[in-house]
Protein backbone atom coordinates (compact mmCIF):
# COMPACT_ATOMS: atom_id res chain seq x y z
CA UNK A 1 0.00 0.00 0.00
CA UNK A 2 2.90 2.44 0.87
CA UNK A 3 4.82 1.74 -2.30
CA UNK A 4 1.51 2.33 -4.29
CA UNK A 5 0.62 5.43 -2.68
CA UNK A 6 4.43 6.92 -2.95
CA UNK A 7 4.04 6.72 -6.72
CA UNK A 8 0.26 8.63 -6.62
CA UNK A 9 2.45 10.88 -4.66
CA UNK A 10 4.79 11.15 -6.45
CA UNK A 11 2.69 11.81 -9.67
CA UNK A 12 1.47 15.42 -8.65
CA UNK A 13 -1.97 16.38 -9.54
CA UNK A 14 -2.58 20.38 -8.90
CA UNK A 15 -6.82 20.41 -9.57
CA UNK A 16 -5.27 23.51 -12.39
CA UNK A 17 -3.05 21.49 -14.33
CA UNK A 18 -4.72 19.15 -16.97
CA UNK A 19 -1.95 17.70 -18.16
CA UNK A 20 -0.48 16.37 -15.15
CA UNK A 21 -3.75 15.31 -14.22
CA UNK A 22 -4.39 13.46 -17.11
CA UNK A 23 -0.93 11.84 -16.71
CA UNK A 24 -1.93 10.28 -12.63
CA UNK A 25 -5.52 9.46 -14.26
CA UNK A 26 -4.01 7.42 -16.98
CA UNK A 27 -2.15 5.52 -14.53
CA UNK A 28 -4.32 5.06 -11.73
CA UNK A 29 -6.79 3.57 -15.22
CA UNK A 30 -4.10 0.72 -15.86
CA UNK A 31 -4.28 0.34 -11.42
CA UNK A 32 -8.50 -0.71 -11.62
CA UNK A 33 -7.92 -2.24 -15.29
CA UNK A 34 -5.68 -4.93 -13.59
CA UNK A 35 -7.95 -5.35 -11.27
CA UNK A 36 -10.98 -6.21 -13.66
CA UNK A 37 -12.03 -2.41 -13.97
CA UNK A 38 -13.73 -0.85 -17.21
CA UNK A 39 -12.28 2.21 -17.85
CA UNK A 40 -14.48 5.18 -18.74
CA UNK A 41 -13.06 8.59 -19.22
CA UNK A 42 -14.88 11.62 -19.21
CA UNK A 43 -13.37 14.32 -21.13
CA UNK A 44 -12.77 17.90 -20.37
CA UNK A 45 -11.87 20.58 -22.65
CA UNK A 46 -9.73 22.07 -19.68
CA UNK A 47 -10.39 20.64 -16.27
CA UNK A 48 -8.51 17.16 -16.06
CA UNK A 49 -10.56 13.88 -17.39
CA UNK A 50 -12.44 12.50 -14.75
CA UNK A 51 -11.95 9.10 -14.52
CA UNK A 52 -15.16 6.45 -13.98
CA UNK A 53 -14.24 2.89 -13.36
CA UNK A 54 -17.33 0.19 -13.31
CA UNK A 55 -17.01 -3.70 -12.35
CA UNK A 56 -19.11 -5.98 -13.00
CA UNK A 57 -21.36 -7.68 -10.13
CA UNK A 58 -24.92 -8.51 -8.99
CA UNK A 59 -27.08 -5.79 -7.72
CA UNK A 60 -27.11 -2.17 -7.82
CA UNK A 61 -23.67 -0.29 -7.74
CA UNK A 62 -22.04 1.19 -4.63
CA UNK A 63 -20.04 4.17 -5.84
CA UNK A 64 -16.55 4.74 -4.05
CA UNK A 65 -16.21 8.64 -4.57
CA UNK A 66 -13.05 10.73 -4.53
CA UNK A 67 -10.82 12.99 -6.83
CA UNK A 68 -7.40 12.60 -7.64
CA UNK A 69 -6.27 16.69 -7.59
CA UNK A 70 -4.22 18.19 -5.14
CA UNK A 71 -3.94 21.54 -3.93
CA UNK A 72 -0.25 21.40 -4.66
CA UNK A 73 1.36 22.99 -7.44
CA UNK A 74 3.73 20.99 -9.71
CA UNK A 75 7.46 21.12 -7.98
CA UNK A 76 5.68 20.98 -4.11
CA UNK A 77 7.93 17.42 -3.77
CA UNK A 78 11.08 19.25 -4.21
CA UNK A 79 10.51 20.75 -0.85
CA UNK A 80 8.12 18.55 0.71
CA UNK A 81 9.15 14.80 -0.56
CA UNK A 82 7.64 11.39 -0.21
CA UNK A 83 8.95 10.18 3.07
CA UNK A 84 7.94 7.74 5.73
CA UNK A 85 9.05 8.55 8.98
CA UNK A 86 7.17 7.18 12.71
CA UNK A 87 4.26 5.01 11.08
CA UNK A 88 3.25 8.14 9.05
CA UNK A 89 3.67 8.66 4.57
CA UNK A 90 4.17 12.59 4.03
CA UNK A 91 4.07 14.27 0.96
CA UNK A 92 1.73 16.17 -1.12
CA UNK A 93 -2.09 15.35 -1.35
CA UNK A 94 -1.20 11.79 0.18
CA UNK A 95 -3.67 12.75 3.13
CA UNK A 96 -5.96 14.30 0.82
CA UNK A 97 -6.54 12.27 -0.30
CA UNK A 98 -4.56 9.61 -2.71
CA UNK A 99 -4.41 7.24 0.50
CA UNK A 100 -8.47 6.99 0.12
CA UNK A 101 -7.12 5.76 -3.65
CA UNK A 102 -5.33 3.45 -2.42
CA UNK A 103 -7.58 1.56 0.14
CA UNK A 104 -9.83 1.58 -2.62
CA UNK A 105 -7.79 -0.12 -4.88
CA UNK A 106 -6.88 -2.52 -2.70
CA UNK A 107 -10.39 -3.04 -0.85
CA UNK A 108 -11.38 -4.10 -4.27
CA UNK A 109 -8.13 -6.28 -4.51
CA UNK A 110 -9.42 -8.11 -1.16
CA UNK A 111 -13.47 -8.54 -2.53
CA UNK A 112 -12.12 -10.33 -6.08
CA UNK A 113 -10.19 -12.89 -4.21
CA UNK A 114 -10.02 -15.70 -4.48
CA UNK A 115 -12.42 -16.39 -7.48
CA UNK A 116 -11.77 -12.62 -9.18
CA UNK A 117 -15.86 -12.20 -8.75
CA UNK A 118 -17.11 -9.63 -7.12
CA UNK A 119 -20.25 -9.89 -4.41
CA UNK A 120 -21.48 -6.92 -6.23
CA UNK A 121 -21.07 -4.04 -8.96
CA UNK A 122 -19.07 -1.40 -7.64
CA UNK A 123 -18.59 1.56 -9.16
CA UNK A 124 -15.39 4.05 -8.61
CA UNK A 125 -15.45 7.92 -9.60
CA UNK A 126 -12.44 9.92 -9.45
CA UNK A 127 -12.71 13.76 -10.50
CA UNK A 128 -10.69 16.39 -10.68
CA UNK A 129 -11.87 19.48 -9.49
CA UNK A 130 -13.13 18.92 -6.31
CA UNK A 131 -10.37 20.88 -4.48
CA UNK A 132 -11.63 23.98 -7.25
CA UNK A 133 -15.42 23.47 -6.11
CA UNK A 134 -16.37 20.03 -8.72
CA UNK A 135 -17.80 22.43 -11.69
CA UNK A 136 -17.06 20.27 -14.23
CA UNK A 137 -17.75 16.84 -12.25
CA UNK A 138 -20.90 17.99 -10.41
CA UNK A 139 -23.14 16.26 -13.33
CA UNK A 140 -21.14 13.09 -13.69
CA UNK A 141 -21.32 12.64 -9.83
CA UNK A 142 -24.58 13.44 -9.47
CA UNK A 143 -25.75 10.90 -12.48
CA UNK A 144 -23.73 7.97 -10.79
CA UNK A 145 -24.88 8.53 -7.50
CA UNK A 146 -28.30 8.65 -8.76
CA UNK A 147 -27.44 5.14 -10.31
CA UNK A 148 -25.93 4.02 -7.07
CA UNK A 149 -26.97 2.13 -3.36
CA UNK A 150 -25.31 4.22 -2.00
CA UNK A 151 -22.19 6.94 -2.04
CA UNK A 152 -18.80 5.68 0.07
CA UNK A 153 -16.69 9.18 -0.03
CA UNK A 154 -12.98 8.10 0.37
CA UNK A 155 -11.71 12.26 1.78
CA UNK A 156 -9.84 11.31 4.60
CA UNK A 157 -10.95 10.93 8.27
CA UNK A 158 -11.59 13.06 10.73
CA UNK A 159 -9.51 13.08 13.63
CA UNK A 160 -6.73 10.78 15.19
CA UNK A 161 -9.47 8.11 16.07
CA UNK A 162 -10.51 8.26 12.27
CA UNK A 163 -14.39 9.32 12.86
CA UNK A 164 -16.66 9.07 9.82
CA UNK A 165 -18.15 12.38 8.95
CA UNK A 166 -22.07 12.28 8.98
CA UNK A 167 -22.63 16.02 9.07
CA UNK A 168 -21.00 18.86 6.93
CA UNK A 169 -22.48 22.28 6.81
CA UNK A 170 -23.55 23.62 3.42
CA UNK A 171 -21.27 26.73 2.43
CA UNK A 172 -21.87 29.42 0.01
CA UNK A 173 -21.63 33.24 0.15
CA UNK A 174 -23.34 36.38 -1.56
CA UNK A 175 -22.11 39.34 -2.84
CA UNK A 176 -24.41 42.51 -1.86
CA UNK A 177 -23.74 45.63 -4.04
CA UNK A 178 -25.18 49.13 -3.06
CA UNK A 179 -25.28 51.99 -6.38
CA UNK A 180 -25.81 55.47 -4.83
CA UNK A 181 -25.57 59.46 -6.08
CA UNK A 182 -22.19 60.47 -6.53
CA UNK A 183 -22.01 64.11 -5.50
CA UNK A 184 -19.32 67.50 -4.25
CA UNK A 185 -19.75 67.08 0.12
CA UNK A 186 -19.48 70.45 0.31
CA UNK A 187 -21.15 71.96 -3.32
CA UNK A 188 -24.19 69.57 -3.22
CA UNK A 189 -24.81 67.47 -0.45
CA UNK A 190 -27.86 66.41 -0.84
CA UNK A 191 -28.11 65.85 -4.49
CA UNK A 192 -26.05 62.84 -3.51
CA UNK A 193 -27.07 59.25 -2.21
CA UNK A 194 -24.21 57.63 -0.11
CA UNK A 195 -23.74 53.94 -1.06
CA UNK A 196 -21.21 53.43 1.78
CA UNK A 197 -24.53 54.63 4.64
CA UNK A 198 -26.79 52.91 2.53
CA UNK A 199 -24.67 49.60 2.98
CA UNK A 200 -24.12 50.14 6.87
CA UNK A 201 -27.98 50.23 7.24
CA UNK A 202 -28.03 47.07 4.98
CA UNK A 203 -25.44 45.27 7.07
CA UNK A 204 -27.83 45.84 10.37
CA UNK A 205 -30.48 43.90 8.30
CA UNK A 206 -28.14 41.32 7.11
CA UNK A 207 -26.98 40.65 10.81
CA UNK A 208 -30.18 39.45 11.57
CA UNK A 209 -30.22 36.77 8.60
CA UNK A 210 -28.20 34.51 10.91
CA UNK A 211 -29.98 31.80 13.29
CA UNK A 212 -27.37 30.04 15.63
CA UNK A 213 -30.18 27.89 16.71
CA UNK A 214 -31.00 26.93 13.39
CA UNK A 215 -26.92 26.14 12.70
CA UNK A 216 -27.49 29.10 9.86
CA UNK A 217 -24.31 31.82 10.05
CA UNK A 218 -23.89 34.94 8.16
CA UNK A 219 -20.03 36.89 8.16
CA UNK A 220 -19.87 40.13 6.07
CA UNK A 221 -16.09 39.20 6.16
CA UNK A 222 -15.02 41.94 3.22
CA UNK A 223 -16.69 45.61 2.98
CA UNK A 224 -15.31 47.80 0.18
CA UNK A 225 -16.72 51.22 -0.65
CA UNK A 226 -16.36 54.86 -2.03
CA UNK A 227 -13.57 56.92 -3.77
CA UNK A 228 -12.77 60.19 -1.34
CA UNK A 229 -13.48 61.77 1.67
CA UNK A 230 -15.19 64.61 -0.27
CA UNK A 231 -17.45 62.83 -2.48
CA UNK A 232 -20.93 61.02 -1.14
CA UNK A 233 -20.29 57.52 -2.44
CA UNK A 234 -21.65 56.08 -5.52
CA UNK A 235 -20.68 52.51 -4.77
CA UNK A 236 -20.13 50.04 -2.39
CA UNK A 237 -20.15 46.47 -1.91
CA UNK A 238 -19.92 43.80 0.81
CA UNK A 239 -18.98 40.03 0.48
CA UNK A 240 -20.26 37.95 3.15
CA UNK A 241 -19.65 34.19 3.86
CA UNK A 242 -23.17 31.93 4.56
CA UNK A 243 -23.30 28.88 6.07
CA UNK A 244 -26.18 26.39 6.83
CA UNK A 245 -26.66 22.94 8.42
CA UNK A 246 -30.04 22.18 7.24
CA UNK A 247 -31.02 21.94 3.49
CA UNK A 248 -34.22 23.89 3.92
CA UNK A 249 -32.26 27.04 5.10
CA UNK A 250 -30.62 27.43 1.81
CA UNK A 251 -34.54 28.42 0.30
CA UNK A 252 -35.08 30.25 3.94
CA UNK A 253 -31.54 32.16 3.64
CA UNK A 254 -31.61 32.76 -0.04
CA UNK A 255 -35.10 34.47 0.08
CA UNK A 256 -33.64 37.01 3.02
CA UNK A 257 -30.68 37.98 0.59
CA UNK A 258 -32.90 38.31 -2.18
CA UNK A 259 -35.31 40.64 -0.18
CA UNK A 260 -33.20 43.40 0.58
CA UNK A 261 -34.27 46.31 -0.44
CA UNK A 262 -32.89 50.23 -0.27
CA UNK A 263 -34.08 52.52 2.47
CA UNK A 264 -33.13 55.50 0.42
CA UNK A 265 -34.96 55.19 -3.18
CA UNK A 266 -32.25 56.58 -4.68
CA UNK A 267 -29.91 53.96 -4.33
CA UNK A 268 -30.24 50.42 -5.90
CA UNK A 269 -29.19 46.84 -4.27
CA UNK A 270 -27.78 44.16 -5.83
CA UNK A 271 -28.27 40.74 -4.43
CA UNK A 272 -25.69 37.82 -6.50
CA UNK A 273 -24.56 34.53 -5.21
CA UNK A 274 -26.16 31.51 -3.01
CA UNK A 275 -25.10 28.52 -1.40
CA UNK A 276 -22.91 26.86 -3.95
CA UNK A 277 -22.56 23.01 -1.36
CA UNK A 278 -25.54 21.67 -0.21
CA UNK A 279 -25.18 20.83 3.36
CA UNK A 280 -24.66 17.32 4.32
CA UNK A 281 -27.14 16.68 7.08
CA UNK A 282 -27.66 13.34 8.92
CA UNK A 283 -30.37 12.09 7.73
CA UNK A 284 -31.93 8.58 8.69
CA UNK A 285 -30.56 7.16 5.51
CA UNK A 286 -26.74 8.48 6.74
CA UNK A 287 -27.43 7.46 10.58
CA UNK A 288 -28.51 3.64 9.22
CA UNK A 289 -25.45 3.72 7.28
CA UNK A 290 -23.31 4.98 9.96
CA UNK A 291 -24.90 2.30 12.14
CA UNK A 292 -23.94 -0.77 9.54
CA UNK A 293 -19.99 0.78 9.48
CA UNK A 294 -19.97 0.52 13.39
CA UNK A 295 -21.07 -2.74 13.37
CA UNK A 296 -18.59 -3.99 10.76
CA UNK A 297 -15.80 -1.49 12.38
CA UNK A 298 -16.32 -3.46 15.72
CA UNK A 299 -16.30 -7.31 13.79
CA UNK A 300 -12.69 -5.78 12.28
CA UNK A 301 -11.88 -4.84 16.82
CA UNK A 302 -12.14 -0.88 16.50
CA UNK A 303 -14.80 1.12 17.53
CA UNK A 304 -15.44 3.60 14.77
CA UNK A 305 -16.76 6.86 16.16
CA UNK A 306 -18.98 10.03 13.95
CA UNK A 307 -18.24 13.58 13.43
CA UNK A 308 -19.78 16.93 12.22
CA UNK A 309 -17.88 19.63 10.23
CA UNK A 310 -18.04 22.53 9.14
CA UNK A 311 -16.20 22.21 5.32
CA UNK A 312 -17.97 20.49 2.44
CA UNK A 313 -16.69 17.49 -0.10
CA UNK A 314 -18.57 15.77 -2.93
CA UNK A 315 -20.72 13.91 -0.69
CA UNK A 316 -22.52 16.77 -0.02
CA UNK A 317 -24.01 16.96 -3.15
CA UNK A 318 -24.76 13.11 -3.38
CA UNK A 319 -26.14 13.42 0.09
CA UNK A 320 -28.61 16.37 -1.18
CA UNK A 321 -30.24 14.42 -4.16
CA UNK A 322 -31.50 11.67 -1.34
CA UNK A 323 -28.66 9.04 -2.26
CA UNK A 324 -27.21 7.31 1.68
CA UNK A 325 -23.81 8.73 2.13
CA UNK A 326 -21.07 8.10 4.58
CA UNK A 327 -17.91 10.24 3.88
CA UNK A 328 -14.30 10.47 5.67
CA UNK A 329 -13.77 6.57 5.00
CA UNK A 330 -10.08 7.81 3.36
CA UNK A 331 -7.21 7.87 5.48
CA UNK A 332 -6.44 8.95 8.68
CA UNK A 333 -3.60 10.99 9.45
CA UNK A 334 -3.50 15.30 9.58
CA UNK A 335 -2.52 18.09 7.70
CA UNK A 336 -4.85 17.85 5.17
CA UNK A 337 -3.78 21.37 2.56
CA UNK A 338 -0.62 22.06 5.30
CA UNK A 339 2.69 21.08 4.83
CA UNK A 340 3.05 18.53 7.44
CA UNK A 341 0.33 16.31 5.54
CA UNK A 342 0.49 12.63 6.55
CA UNK A 343 -0.73 9.21 6.71
CA UNK A 344 -1.34 7.01 9.43
CA UNK A 345 0.48 3.59 7.92
CA UNK A 346 -0.60 1.06 10.03
CA UNK A 347 -4.22 2.75 9.82
CA UNK A 348 -4.67 1.78 6.18
CA UNK A 349 -4.87 -1.88 5.44
CA UNK A 350 -7.79 -2.31 8.38
CA UNK A 351 -9.62 1.08 6.80
CA UNK A 352 -9.45 -0.16 3.32
CA UNK A 353 -10.88 -4.37 4.98
CA UNK A 354 -13.83 -1.36 6.52
CA UNK A 355 -14.36 -0.57 2.70
CA UNK A 356 -14.78 -4.12 1.54
CA UNK A 357 -17.05 -4.92 4.17
CA UNK A 358 -19.47 -1.86 3.76
CA UNK A 359 -19.28 -2.85 0.12
CA UNK A 360 -20.89 -5.97 0.20
CA UNK A 361 -22.68 -5.55 3.22
CA UNK A 362 -24.75 -2.70 2.25
CA UNK A 363 -28.17 -3.74 1.13
CA UNK A 364 -29.53 -3.03 -2.61
ZN1 LIG B 1 -10.27 16.15 -0.46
Amino acid sequence: MVSCLRRLVETESPSHDKAALDHLGQYLAEEFAKIGGRIKFHKQEHAGNHLQVDFRGPGKPVLLLGHMDTVWDLGTLASMPFRVASGRAFGPGGFDMKAGIVQAIYAIRALREPVERLPRAITVLLVTDEEIGSQSSLQITGALATKSAAVLVLEPAQGPQGALKTSRKGVGGYHVKVQGQEAHSGLDPDKGASAVLELARQLLVIEKFADRKRGVTVNPGVVRGGTRTNVVAGEAAVEVDARVSRLKDIAYLDKKFRSLKAFDKRCKVEVSGGIGRPPLERSKQVAELFTLAQRLAGKLGWKLEEASVGGGSDGNFTAALGIPTLDGLGAVGEGAHARHESVVIAEMPRRAALLARLVESIPG
